[in-house]
């Protein structure tokens, strides 16, 4: 290994996280935005680590799967309520109501 991967990468792991740190930091990071310095070292750790690239690829395929499908859960019309009973139901909120 060269002097140069060798000062970088040391320089590179001072800020980057750990594997544990990364995976969590990839997680986060779908569900809000990550602070610069989080944002820094997981990018540092990414270019070195293929094991979190190909982690990090997973986590948002399968998240994106999960995505696709509640959408196609909230697409589907509601089968389970006939136009009658949900009149019904209507009606019955309405007379507690008054
Ligand atoms: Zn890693």
């Amino acid at each position: 290994m060269t002097h140069f991967w060798k000062s970088l990468i040391s320089g590179a792991g001072e800020l980057s996280p750990n594997c544990r740190e990364a995976a969590r930091l990839q997680s986060e990071a779908l569900d809000h935005r990550l602070r610069w310095r989080q944002r820094m070292g997981l990018r540092i750790h990414l270019l070195l680590c293929h094991w979190c690239q190909r982690y990090g690829k997973q986590l948002r395929f399968l998240r994106s799967a999960a995505h696709r499908h509640d959408e196609h859960e909230q697409t589907l019309p509601p089968q389970s309520l006939r136009p009658e009973a949900r009149e019904r139901i209507k009606q019955r909120i309405n007379s507690e109501k008054s």
